[in-house]
């Protein structure tokens, strides 16, 4: 692979699956010409999720035991749909598109700016997580290690889009 070519880790968090966004959601990243490598439906349970958001994400060092743990309860709530894209600097890309973490914060035109709106103040007064219905890789290290976590080889799959001509 070029060293321009990378993959990256999309979750759709629960909140797009009961909210029934998936669809018009993988649309835009189907639309900037990033190529689906792996996918599939799944409920992890609270260690995987431990693996995810700390040992490899550091959600509750950076972040503290309450939010850490109100983040995993969120997304036990139900099944996520785990993606891994590849693209021309895919990483950053997809974190352009996904928008800032609280909701409030992100751009009009970002997928947490276009779905969601919920600020850190009413998250933190309520005791709740922040529904920002995607995650995303945080840089190419991050993103190894997450598919590695979420995907196995055999579940990775090579092919060429037509696009391709256009978008690399
Ligand atoms: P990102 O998902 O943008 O990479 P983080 O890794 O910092 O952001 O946080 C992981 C997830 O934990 C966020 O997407 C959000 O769902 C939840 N979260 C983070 N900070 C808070 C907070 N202060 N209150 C509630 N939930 C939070």
């Amino acid at each position: 692979m070029s060293n321009h070519l990378e993959q990256t880790l999309v979750l759709f968090k629960p909140d797009a699956l009961q909210r029934g966004l998936v669809g018009e959601i993988l649309t835009r990243f189907e639309r900037v010409g990033l190529r689906i490598v792996a996918t599939k439906m799944l409920a992890p349970d609270h260690q995987h999720y431990y693996k995810h958001y700390e040992e490899i994400g550091t959600l509750k060092t950076r972040a503290g035991d309450k939010i850490f743990d109100i983040t995993l309860q969120m997304m036990s709530a139900g099944p996520v749909i785990a993606m891994v894209f590849e693209g021309v600097e895919a990483v950053a890309l997809v974190r352009k598109m996904v928008g800032a973490t609280e909701p409030k914060s992100s751009a009009p035109g970002t997928i947490r700016g276009d779905y969601s709106h919920m600020s850190y103040g009413y998250a933190d007064d309520a005791e709740k997580g922040i529904p920002n219905l995607i995650h995303a890789s945080g840089d190419p290290a991050e993103a190894e290690k997450e598919i590695n976590h979420w995907f196995s080889g055999d579940e990775m799959f090579d092919y060429q889009a037509l696009h391709e001509k256009f978008t690399r």
